[in-house]
């Protein structure tokens, strides 16, 4: 197997060699779409599990809407269909003959789930109405990275409608407040949330809000959306209901996402010189069992013993793999199971099996006499459970300390811009709220990643005029 390339000289490299050795992807013959491999997919349906569950705890139920929309329907929301144009993929012929009117494959749904919501909303009784759809969407990316920007990807949509805008906007930030919680608590890594200024919002809303994470180059990357939709929205649809003093009004709408750029994010958070490190949470596979033997008498016993192990783990619902191959020698085995991130390692031999033990190997351990744990054969489970639990903390912790460490305050953009443009990281600033000096951050290839609450800075990074309100600079993918 190739080498992985420095992940501290050219993280860039790292990245594509890391997915190809732990064959979490390949590559598709169409450019910028690729295919996902039973590991990685695996991951995917552990996010989407929990996150399926955690959104129809908000009262949103799941639909299906179809990938084919008209293109009219694009032309209905001016701001929508000026920052969809470039990137639509659009079918003209199918049956063998010229189609009548062209069909979009979906970038997204908004205008596909407004059409009908138009019809379900007849009166406030219908409202808040709250739906969610899981499926693949369709991006025509002129550069591609896999998960950060691909051409084609897979997302969960969700798309409300209320009764007005205070109940909207209430939603959105419940909607943020999840996906925070997601992130951290499942995927360890640390967010930020906060506004997105109005050239970074959706095409269509009236507020963008969003989750941004720092990548361990100390690039920021933005994880997830929950839109504050236009009121012109539900009026291009013509969506409207009889409020509770009989007269005819628009309801006011929010749309929210994730996409398996979440996976993009793990990737770059967690993984390490060795391959990719999955949190115990979301893991494909939580523990690698590898026995150890080299006579076939030796075999029989080790096995019926791992077998039992298995049983009794995947029994407390611990998700367990037993590297049973006869071409690959125990060492080869641990070097393919660090690369896949497989979070804690089992080795049993006969030695072990004599003292009715196992060794536990914690995948993120650098020190070395911490790594490696004898535990008895009748503590397993609880043993298996505390270390997962451990190694979950300790992968948040360290990539909050990381994102700590690239976190500065500053005043003036000729101060900190060469640093931010050669060295990464996320600098606190104040801003005047002038597209002109947001433009600004983009000399030093870096972009205003959101809004803050706070206003600790006086005066705006730019102009010097007065500041609005703290914002975040940051290099993005
Ligand atoms: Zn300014």
């Amino acid at each position: 197997m190739k080498k992985l390339s420095d992940i501290n000289r050219d993280f860039a490299q790292w990245y594509q060699d890391v997915l190809e050795a732990s064959e979490f992807i390949d590559q598709s013959p169409v450019r910028g779409s690729f295919v996902l491999r039973p590991y990685c997919y695996s991951l995917w349906e552990n996010i989407q599990k929990t996150l399926d569950k955690k959104i129809k705890e908000t009262g949103t139920e799941n639909a299906y809407f179809p990938l084919l929309i008209p293109e009219s329907f694009f032309k209905k929301e001016a701001k929508h269909v000026e920052g969809f144009s470039p990137e639509l993929a659009v079918v003209t012929h199918a049956g063998g003959k010229k189609l009548d009117e062209p069909l979009v494959v979906r970038p997204t749904s908004e205008t596909m789930i407004y059409s009908m919501f138009a019809k379900w909303i007849k009166s406030w009784r219908d409202l808040p109405l709250k739906i969610n759809q899981w499926a693949n969407v369709v991006r025509w990316e002129m550069r591609t990275r896999p998960f950060l920007r691909t051409t084609e990807f897979l997302w969960q949509e969700g798309h409300t409608a209320h009764l007005d805008r205070e109940e909207a906007v209430i939603f959105a930030k419940e909607i943020l407040e999840l996906y925070k919680n997601f992130v951290q608590d499942y995927l360890a890594i640390p967010v930020i949330t906060g506004v997105k200024s109005e050239s970074e919002r959706f095409a269509g809303a009236d507020q963008t809000y969003a989750i941004e994470c720092l990548m361990q180059d100390g690039k920021a990357l933005q994880m997830g959306t929950s839109h504050v939709l236009a009121h012109s929205f539900s009026k291009s649809f013509d969506i409207k209901f009889q409020n509770k003093d009989g007269q005819l009004v628009s309801p006011y709408c929010t749309s929210w996402g994730v996409t398996t750029r979440l996976i993009g994010g793990i990737i770059m958070t967690h993984g390490d010189q060795k391959g990719l490190v999955m949190p115990p949470k979301v893991a494909p596979i939580q523990v690698v069992i590898i026995p150890i033997y080299r006579k076939d008498e030796e075999k029989d016993l080790i096995l019926s013993k791992v077998e039992q192990i298995r049983n009794c783990l995947e029994h407390d619902g611990f998700r367990v793999f037993v590297d049973l191959d006869d071409q690959l020698t125990p060492g080869a085995k641990f070097f393919k199971w660090e690369v896949k991130g497989v979070p804690v390692r089992m080795e049993i031999g006969p030695k072990d099996l004599d003292k009715n033990q196992v060794v536990l190997v914690n995948r993120i351990e650098q020190d070395k006499t911490k790594k490696k744990s004898f535990v008895s054969i009748d503590m397993v489970n609880r043993e298996v459970a505390n270390l997962l639990d451990k190694i979950q903390k300790d992968l948040f912790e360290k990539a909050k300390e990381r994102m700590q460490g690239y976190q500065h305050k500053a005043e003036k953009l000729e101060d900190f811009g060469p640093e931010l443009e050669k060295n990464n990281g996320l600098y606190q600033v104040g801003w005047c709220g002038s597209p002109d000096c947001e433009a600004r951050v983009k000399e030093y290839k870096a972009t205003i990643r959101c809004l803050l609450d706070s206003k600790e800075n006086k005066t705006c990074f730019a102009c010097s005029k007065s500041s609005k309100t703290d914002i975040l600079v940051a290099k993005a993918y």
